[in-house]
């Protein structure tokens, strides 16, 4: 079973005036907390309810607290009073530690990507490509022919796509045809994020 509880003798305490019911022996009978550990694949995750009860060492014998009316408040003062394990709470620690991980990757991963995205537009050359959407779910790319001052000379794609524009990246796609833009209106794009990706200079096997 992946996901499962047990029940775990966490903490006792001797009770010295009490002599058990069923084994009739002295000085073995004790306070007891359980804890109730919720295990996903056997790793403890969480820690869960407490329970009490008064037990004999000896013999193995559980009874509620409100068998002995003399020492039930006390023994669920002890419960209260125990503390859960740490380490029953080991699986919940590591998932924490995996997403923080995971989350700072991404943004790690998400950053360079963004830097390495800006540093190629500021080197826009011929055989750069920009990967840009048109509208939603409308993804398309232009291939970059030549810059002359300020304007950007392409080659558009005449395919258009819903998945990444990577897919449609094809020497084949783009028109023989060059229109232009101008570098500060793909800057604009850049900054909106209508820009997904701009590459670096690459040749197309024939
Ligand atoms: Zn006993």
């Amino acid at each position: 079973m992946v996901h499962g509880y047990y029940t775990k003798l966490i903490k006792t305490q001797k009770i010295d005036a009490l002599s058990c019911p069923h084994c009739n022996s002295n000085y073995n009978m004790q306070y007891e907390t359980y804890c109730k550990v919720h295990h996903i694949m056997f790793i403890p995750f969480v820690a869960g309810k407490k329970t009490s009860s008064i037990g004999c060492s000896k013999c193995g014998s559980h009874y509620k607290p409100a068998a002995f009316a003399q020492y039930t408040q006390a023994a669920l003062d002890f419960t209260k009073q125990t503390k859960k394990r740490w380490y029953h709470f080991s699986g919940l620690v590591l998932l924490l530690v995996f997403v923080a991980a995971g989350a700072t990757l991404m943004f790690m991963g998400n950053r360079e990507n963004k830097k390495r995205m800006a540093d190629n537009f500021a080197n826009l050359k011929a055989g750069c490509v920009i990967y840009y959407s048109k509208a939603k779910d409308i993804n398309t790319s232009m291939l970059v022919s030549r810059v002359v001052a300020d304007t950007v000379f392409v080659h558009e794609n005449k395919r258009s796509t819903n998945r990444n524009a990577y897919y449609i990246d094809d020497s084949d796609n783009y028109y023989k045809e060059e229109t232009y833009f101008l570098k500060s209106q793909l800057k604009q794009w850049l900054e909106d994020k209508k820009i997904t990706d701009v590459s670096e200079p690459q040749t197309y096997a024939e």
